[in-house]
């Protein structure tokens, strides 16, 4: 093997300490299209663009292991690799970074996907709202748990038969590479086990998590944790506040039961302090440009048989209601049990071209710090 691998962040950094562990010296070269980046070398290894990879491909390299976790970003280098004929491509599981697991490239699937043995096309990234409520009031969620938590649905959780139906729907279709089970707070879900079953029946060789504010955890299930063991899953906690005063005990709960675990704060704070809204309701702005800048591109959604852009598109109906306002996307998502739904199309639409919603997200986004709260604003997350 001669390898390109693709990014330049820490997951990079650890996929080529990782490889070079062998003293075969297989790593070619990084490459990354940021043509921003000051030093030209890791380790004495060149960053190359595209234009450069696709002059040495096959004969100086010959495989492409992306390191990335964007779904956005994955889905744009897939396109253009596919344009340049490249095919020995893999991409590396954030799992093997986030648990310090030792990579082998041998072996099938279990940190690397290699996407030219699949049977399908892969998703980079899939996220399932099981439940729309959280134990947590966060001000300006982006979920609109907070709304969600102050008047219920009768559709706040996603029926687990359901789930089942539209997560094997999904699969007969595409493979997955990462896929979250979220909420609002999942561990509220009552049937979460099941969920947590059926995710990897459908998706073998997906990077699967249940991401959670953590703060159930305490008093989670020995049964729960046997299950996401089991399964193969882990859990993305996200460091709010709260979270991060109980993180030692979460760390000798978990330890204790042998899960696997990956803590997220912000990319300079290990607590995640600030949150950012970009909400314009009037609806007048540039879609593309908003989409261009926004984080929520990368967020595939799917909720209720259909999958969204973002979830903004699945569940900012909520806030419009709350605030008396009649907007709603929910029947804007692909409905994945039309007959009619071509999937390679929507594959390739799906992370290129913005959805009407996007003309209510502005072009401008605006920082303020976390907290909660139990009196939601409209400014909460408007621009
Ligand atoms: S913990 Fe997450 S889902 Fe819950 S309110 Fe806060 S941001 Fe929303
Ligand atoms: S609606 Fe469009 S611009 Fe707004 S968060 Fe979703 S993808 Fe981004």
């Amino acid at each position: 093997m001669k390898i390109a691998i693709w990014g330049t962040k820490k997951e990079a950094i650890y996929l080529y300490n990782q490889i070079k562990s062998d003293g075969k010296n297989r790593v070619v070269c990084f490459v990354d299209n940021n043509k921003n980046i000051c030093d030209p070398l890791i380790d004495n290894k060149p960053i190359y663009s595209i234009d450069k990879l696709k002059k040495m491909y096959p004969d100086q390299i010959d495989t492409v292991i992306l390191a990335l976790r964007n779904g956005y970003s994955i889905a744009c280098i897939l396109k253009q690799l596919k344009y340049s004929n490249i095919k020995n491509i893999g991409l590396l599981k954030p799992l093997a970074y986030d648990y310090n697991e030792k990579i082998c490239l041998e072996e099938n699937n279990a940190h690397v996907i290699w996407t030219n043995m699949l049977r399908m096309p892969i998703l980079p990234y899939l996220q399932v709202v099981l439940i729309k409520t959280c134990n947590l009031n966060c001000k300006g969620c982006t979920h609109f748990a907070n709304l969600f938590n102050k008047r219920l649905d009768n559709d706040n959780t996603y029926p687990i038969q359901k789930l089942k139906e539209d997560l094997r729907k999904v699969s007969e279709n595409m493979e997955i590479f990462r896929l979250r089970l979220l909420g609002g707070e999942p561990l509220l879900y009552p049937e979460l086990k099941e969920a947590i079953a059926s995710s990897r029946e459908c998706f073998p060789n997906a990077d699967i998590r249940v991401v959670t504010n953590g703060l159930l955890l305490m008093k989670a299930s020995e049964e729960l944790f046997q299950c996401l063991n089991h399964y193969n899953i882990g859990l993305d906690i996200s460091l709010y506040q709260p979270t991060m005063r109980i993180k030692q005990e979460l760390v000798n709960l978990l330890q204790r039961n042998s899960v696997k675990y990956h803590f997220e704060g912000m990319s300079n704070t290990e607590g995640i302090e600030r949150f950012e809204k970009n909400i314009r309701t009037e609806g007048v702005n540039n879609p593309e440009k908003a989409m261009s800048i926004c984080h929520g591109k990368q967020c595939l959604t799917l909720l209720h048989g259909r999958l969204y852009k973002c979830p903004f598109e699945a569940l900012s109906y909520k806030f419009y209601q709350y605030f008396n306002q009649n907007i709603d996307y929910r029947n804007d998502g692909y409905n994945i049990n039309k007959d009619t739904i071509d999937w390679t199309d929507f594959l390739d639409k799906v992370y290129m071209c913005p959805v009407e919603a996007c003309k209510h997200c502005s072009e401008k986004i605006e920082f303020f710090d976390w907290s909660t709260t139990c009196s939601p604003e409209y400014s909460d997350w408007t621009v």
